[in-house]
């Protein structure tokens, strides 16, 4: 916030469709919307066989309002057409044969994974996407792009690493390198720009300094790219990532559904993302009543993606709480709606303690006011009929003596938060929590049902 920042001449990836009027946004998502209804309509037969129980065909489509009328499609109906008629179900619009990469999600929880196909023309579309968040915090071709991102069957940032190469900067992959080979790579070779997750970066931050190595001084980084998950735009998590680094941080999100981001953070940094409006058409909805919300309101994301040939999105519910706001409560120009503090929370990630709702995002926020916490973790249990949640946190070695401080101000700003429910706290042994690289798991439940 502060100061308006001028608007810089190359300030935009793609000028005319991000500064579009919103009269001409609406018309190109129509009409898009229509073709990929054809197509949908004639090559998918999940979404054929799902539209016409529903008694809708694509001619009934003329305008946004239509949306409506077409039944959403969740997850479940995915993996159960994945089931059904393994190994990939009946949504690709394309035989594997046009693929070529398979990504997955990583299934670990005994759930089924999702298997996403991609062809040529799907992956120049993913980094495509990527590259409007990169170009709008600043990366150009003068820039040197380090990964810390294992390259495996995750699609996370392999498409932001072709993105890269497309802005034609230099790109520093570092596959499963350990992490104190990471920092080294940062700094010898100059990376200007580092992309991974908050809790990655922060993890990269914690081994430059048992290292000795003053991440602030003896690098380069200019900016650091974030994705994978919702605390890239928790402020706290944030201040802390740019103290340790000295440089300002970017958030984006995507999902493997969709195979990209589907927004991002301009250099502007209005506290929140752009979505990427001519490419995805972005409701929100009720999660109960499946009725779309106001403006500023908070709801549940439902997305159609235009750009995946193989596997077409419509009216996908992710289960992501959002809260849509104007384009104009950014100084960018870009006429692309925003969701203020991007990924909120997810619908099912809300766990009921004694009556009151609590969300893992809303208590990271609080716990990362404290800078001195290095990892921490969320464990719910029962005591007989009777909930009860702690919060495990872990400080650097020597640093015991800051903890009673701490504690009496979680337990007071936790319990303020909370409508006065009551949090254990527990100091872990140093190293004892567990680390992360991708999609952080703090939260254990060990309550049995
Ligand atoms: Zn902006």
């Amino acid at each position: 916030m502060g100061a308006k920042p001028a608007i810089a001449p190359d300030e935009y990836w793609n000028p005319r469709h991000e500064t579009m009027p919103r009269a001409e946004i609406t018309a190109i998502q129509v009409a898009k919307m229509r073709r990929q209804l054809a197509y949908a309509w004639e090559r998918s037969p999940f979404h054929r066989r799902r539209w016409e129980a529903a008694g809708f065909e694509p001619g009934q489509f003329r305008s946004l309002d239509d949306l409506r009328r077409i039944p959403p499609m969740t997850r479940a109906e995915w993996m159960e057409a994945q089931a059904a008629h393994p190994p990939y179900g009946d949504l690709p619009a394309a035989p594997p044969e046009v693929a070529i990469r398979l990504h997955t999600t990583s299934g670990t929880t005994g759930r089924m994974p999702l298997r996403a196909l991609d062809g040529m023309r799907d992956w120049e579309w993913i980094a495509e996407m990527w590259c409007h968040g990169f170009h709008a915090f600043g990366v150009r071709p003068s820039d040197t792009v380090f990964f810390a991102f294992s390259y495996a069957s995750f699609i996370g940032f392999w498409g932001a690493h072709y993105a890269c190469e497309k802005l034609g900067a230099l790109v520093i992959p570092s596959g499963s390198l350990p992490t104190d080979t990471r920092v080294k790579l940062i700094v010898e070779n100059g990376a200007t720009t580092v992309c991974a997750t908050p809790t990655y970066v922060l993890r990269l931050a914690q081994v430059a300094r048992e290292m000795g190595v003053d991440l602030r001084k003896a690098g380069k980084v200019e900016r650091i790219l974030l994705s994978g998950e919702p605390s890239g735009s928790v402020p706290a998590v944030r201040r802390k990532i740019e103290e340790e680094w000295g440089a300002p941080c970017g958030d984006s999100a995507g999902m493997t559904e969709i195979g990209t981001i589907m927004m991002f953070e301009c250099r502007h940094r209005p506290g929140g993302m752009h979505i990427i409006e001519d490419h995805f058409i972005e409701e929100v909805l009720d999660p109960e009543s499946g009725e779309p919300v106001g403006p500023g309101e908070k709801g549940e994301r439902v997305v159609t993606s235009f750009g995946r040939g193989i596997l077409p999105l419509v009216r996908y519910r992710t289960r992501d709480l959002v809260c849509r706001v104007p384009a104009s409560s950014c100084t960018c120009g870009r006429t692309f709606d925003l969701y203020q503090g991007g990924i909120l929370g997810r619908v099912d990630d809300m766990h009921k303690i004694r009556g009151t709702n609590v969300y893992p995002r809303a208590v990271e926020a609080i716990v990362r006011e404290h800078a001195l916490v290095e990892e921490f973790q969320i464990v719910l249990w029962r005591e007989k009929d009777r909930d009860e949640i702690t919060v495990r946190c872990e400080l650097p070695k020597g640093s015991e003596d800051h903890w009673p401080s701490i504690r009496t101000a979680l337990d007071h700003d936790l319990a303020e938060a909370h409508e006065n429910l009551r949090f254990q706290l527990e100091l872990a042994e140093p190293g004892t929590l567990p680390r992360f690289e991708l999609k952080a798991k703090r939260l254990v439940d060990k309550r049995t049902y």
